[in-house]
C-alpha cells in the first residue's frame, strides 16, 4: 500500500489515519486475510500521522519502504530527495529502508543510479504499460516480471507494477477496481499476471477520498467507481489470488524470493528507458509537473 494524502486532497489529509472507524475495517480485513503488508511512504506523512503509522504497526504485519519525501515527480529521483526521504524513515523507525517507490512510477535513470548509489535493495516503481493524460506513460517496453537492473557490479532489483499478461493493462487495485471483480476475476484468468508481482493498493482505494477542485470529471468518475466497495473489492482479491496460487509476503521476503530465482532477467542500466508523456518534447512544461503533488494520481502511483 502507498501511504499518502488521499488523491486530490489539497490538506494532504488521508481519511484512514483521520477515521477511527476506516482503520479498524482495514486492520481487521489485513488480519482476516492474513496477509503481509508493505507500506511505500511518503515520509513528509510522517509529521502528521507519525501516531497513525506507530498503531498501524501495532496492530497488522507491516514493512515500510519509501515513496519520496514530498510526492513530487520532479524531484522524486533526485538524489537529495532520496536522501531526505531516508534520513526522515531511518530518525522515526531507528533503520533503514530497503526499497523505494516514486510516484507515477517516474524513476529515471540517474535516479536508480542514485538508489544503487545509497546502497538501495529494490525499486518498485515502473508501469510497464500505457496510460493517457497528464500523468501518463508509456512503457510496454518494460517487463511485466521482476528484473534486475546492472550497473558494472551494482545491482538493484526492479519490480513494476503489476500488469496483465500479454495485454498489459494495469492490475493493481485502483485499476481492479476500474474493470470491477468479475471482468478482473475474468481477465487474470485468460490474461495470468507474473508469478511475482506487487499487488497496489492506496489508501483512498478503500473508500471515496474527499475530492479537492482541480479534479477533472473522468478522473472523478475514476476515482469514485466502486469506491464503497474498495474493502470487499480488496478481500474479494486478496482470495483470488490466494486460490491462483499466490501467497503474501513482506517486499523483503519477495527480494529474497527474487534474488533466488536462477533465470532472473536483467538489463544494463544504460539501456533504462522509461518514457512519461510530461518528458515528451512536444509538452510544454506545465506548472503541474513541477508543482508538489501532495498524492498519486488516482489510478496509480
Ligand atoms: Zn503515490
Amino acid at each position: 500500500m502507498d501511504i499518502e494524502a488521499d488523491y486530490a486532497n489539497a490538506q494532504g489529509r488521508t481519511r484512514l489515519f483521520d477515521e477511527p472507524a476506516l482503520f479498524e475495517r482495514y486492520v481487521e480485513l489485513i488480519r482476516r486475510a492474513g496477509v503481509k503488508v508493505t507500506g511505500f511512504l511518503v515520509t513528509s506523512f510522517l509529521a502528521r500521522y507519525g501516531e497513525g503509522i506507530r498503531k498501524l504497526e501495532r496492530e497488522i504485519p507491516i514493512e515500510f519502504a519509501l515513496h519520496s519525501h514530498h510526492h513530487n515527480t520532479a524531484t522524486s529521483g533526485e538524489r537529495g530527495e532520496i536522501e531526505l526521504a531516508q534520513k526522515t524513515f531511518r530518525d522515526f523507525f531507528g533503520k533503514e529502508a530497503i526499497g523505494y517507490r516514486a510516484p507515477i512510477g517516474a524513476i529515471s535513470r540517474e535516479g536508480l543510479g542514485n538508489l544503487m548509489d545509497l546502497g538501495f535493495r529494490y525499486d518498485a516503481s515502473v508501469f510497464p504499460s500505457i496510460r493517457p493524460g497528464k500523468n501518463g506513460y508509456w512503457n510496454t517496453h518494460m517487463p511485466i516480471e521482476p528484473f534486475r537492473v546492472t550497473r558494472g557490479r551494482d545491482s538493484i532489483l526492479e519490480f513494476p507494477f503489476p500488469a496483465l499478461s500479454i495485454i498489459r493493462l494495469n492490475f493493481g487495485l485502483p485499476w481492479i477496481k476500474l474493470y470491477g471483480p468479475g471482468l478482473s476475476t475474468a481477465l487474470m484468468r485468460i490474461f495470468p499476471p507474473p508469478s511475482v508481482i506487487a499487488l497496489t493498493t492506496h489508501a483512498h482505494d478503500l473508500y471515496a477520498p474527499h475530492l479537492s477542485d482541480g479534479v477533472t470529471a473522468l478522473e472523478k468518475r475514476a476515482l469514485l467507481r466502486n469506491s464503497e466497495r474498495g474493502f470487499d473489492i480488496l478481500e474479494t482479491m486478496i482470495g483470488r489470488f490466494r486460490a491462483a496460487g499466490y501467497e503474501f509476503a513482506w517486499m523483503s521476503d519477495i527480494c529474497d524470493h527474487t534474488d533466488s530465482l536462477p533465470d532472473l532477467p536483467s538489463m544494463p542500466l544504460d539501456e533504462w528507458r522509461y518514457f512519461l508523456f510530461k518528458d515528451f518534447p512536444w509538452r510544454q512544461p506545465s506548472n503541474t509537473a513541477s508543482k508538489n503533488t501532495p498524492n498519486s494520481p488516482s489510478t496509480s502511483a
